[in-house]
């Protein structure tokens, strides 16, 4: 919105805003916001930063050593529609206030790194990403207090509950057909106005929408589509496309998740990454190799490929992640690329003759990524494949669901679980460190948190499918 940190003071000041709503990104990927008073901002919040305390952000500071500065970037202003009051929102970078540098841990700050890093190779000076993140809009969502097995059921707005069970909820004569979501018009489709507020309040964002459509599964599950940006922008339009929807699905009595297999046995959502590498203006993935892309665009495959279940710990970082990774669901299982092959981790679209246009789609991501990391160790391992020419061996052309026992047997699969992609992290992430984008000590904090705050404690409950299983035992 703003080039400068004084347009963003005029602009305050001429419009008699009250409040900034300073945003950032914790490590495991969720916004957490301060509110200023307008009379609290001045130029120096664009270069020194905004005190505050870092102790309780998740994966951050002890106690001990908790100052920390939030550093408002002007260009990512816009007015906040969900707040009563003229709020202007702001999104912030963090940086160590004594010395002033960026913090190694602020998921923005790594994301910014990785864009120095590739301009520093000299292969090229842009990455542009563009995230499809897919999401479930359901009526309620009911934990059960009294179970400590966290069990819970969803009720989703056509009126289906997650145990499967067909329950009084309104008029079911349009409910979709299973896996037939993909895209009946209204009646069918019950969401049509909540997408087309959720898409032009995100317009009124900056966020340059494209479209919006339901999805496969039955259960209420859309995407909406914004353009390619370059890397930091594409993942601030990320949070603010999340942040839309789950407001705007809010104001309908209605709740949103993008976790990625709320639902068994129906799609799950994931968020496919297209990207390409730019220099100099001129796109560096277009050429004559197979499926009109460069060698290099063949050598970035043969990175992301090759790294895959390192990758996976952060484009995929959840237990529930590696429920959605099965075959039979449009979701990418084996470590593979192909032309138009939707059942191949990678993907290249069919672009027509702009050069411009060719790029390539990893559809392993889901959008409990934290984006910033994910685009990040994307882009690491893409270069780590041109940097070393990685052959990304032959292009998978048949529908791998119907591959020989034998013939799939040759081809790699991805991690079964959030364990096994961190152990994948812990053998290998030179990849990520060696470039100076993510430190050491990140990797590991990473692995730490995730291993003693969602991969154990999920180990630990009884799952209310065992229930099923062995209650009678
Ligand atoms: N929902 C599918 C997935 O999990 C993708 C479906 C699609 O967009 N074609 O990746
Ligand atoms: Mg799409
Ligand atoms: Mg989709
Ligand atoms: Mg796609």
């Amino acid at each position: 919105m703003f080039q400068t940190p004084q347009e963003f003071l005029n602009y305050v000041k001429e419009n008699n805003i009250q409040i900034i709503d300073l945003k950032f990104i914790d490590t495991p990927g969720i916004w957490q916001h301060l509110s200023l008073y307008h009379n609290q901002i001045d130029e120096s919040s664009f270069t020194e930063g905004v005190p505050f305390d870092g102790s309780s952000i998740r994966g951050w500071k002890a106690i001990n050593e908790s100052d920390m500065s939030m550093v408002l970037d002007p260009t990512t202003a816009w007015i906040d529609p969900f707040m009563q009051e003229p709020t202007l929102s702001v999104i912030c970078s963090i940086i160590e206030p004594r010395t002033g540098e960026p913090y190694s841990r602020c998921p923005r700050t790594i994301a910014q790194k990785a864009v120095d890093y590739l301009i520093s190779t000299g292969i090229g000076d842009t990455a542009f990403l563009g995230p499809e993140a897919e999401f479930f809009i359901f009526d309620d969502v009911r934990f059960d207090q009294t179970q400590n097995t966290g069990f819970y059921y969803v009720d989703s707005v056509e009126g289906r509950w997650n145990s499967g069970k067909e329950e009084p909820g309104g008029n079911l004569g349009y409910k979709p057909r299973y896996k037939e979501g993909y895209f009946p018009v209204a009646p069918t489709d019950t969401s049509q106005d909540m997408r087309t507020e959720m898409l032009l309040t995100m317009a009124k964002c900056g966020v340059p929408i494209e479209k919006h459509h339901h999805e496969v599964a039955t259960g209420g599950q859309c995407e909406l589509g914004f353009r390619f940006d370059t890397l930091v922008k594409a993942a601030d339009y990320l949070m603010t496309y999340k942040y839309v929807i789950k407001n705007v699905a809010k104001k309908y009595g209605k709740t949103v998740t993008f976790m990625p297999k709320p639902l068994f046995n129906d799609n799950g959502s994931g968020m496919h990454t297209h990207q390409s590498i730019w220099k100099d203006g001129q796109p560096l993935f277009a050429g004559d190799k197979y499926a009109g892309l460069s060698q290099m665009a063949l050598h970035y495959i043969g990175g992301i490929l090759k790294h895959a279940p390192a990758l996976l710990a952060l484009t995929n970082p959840t237990t529930n992640s590696y429920k959605r990774l099965v075959p039979g669901f449009e979701a990418p299982v084996n470590l593979a690329y192909s032309q138009g092959n939707r059942s191949a981790s990678i993907r290249i679209p069919l672009s027509g003759t702009n050069p411009k246009a060719k790029r390539l789609e990893f559809r392993c991501p889901d959008a409990t990524s934290n984006p910033y990391l994910a685009f990040a160790a994307m882009l690491c391992a893409g270069i780590d494949g041109i940097k070393n020419q990685i052959d990304p061996g032959e292009s998978l052309d048949k529908d791998i669901y119907d591959l020989s026992p034998e013939e799939l047997a040759k081809i790699p699969s991805t991690p079964g679980s959030l364990e096994g992609a961190l152990e994948a992290l812990e053998n290998d992430h030179a990849f990520l460190t060696e470039t100076g984008v993510f430190t050491e000590d990140f990797i590991q904090t990473w692995i730490e948190y995730k291993l003693d705050n969602e991969v154990n404690p999920m180990r630990l409950r009884p799952h209310p499918y065992e229930f099923a299983l062995y209650y009678d035992c």
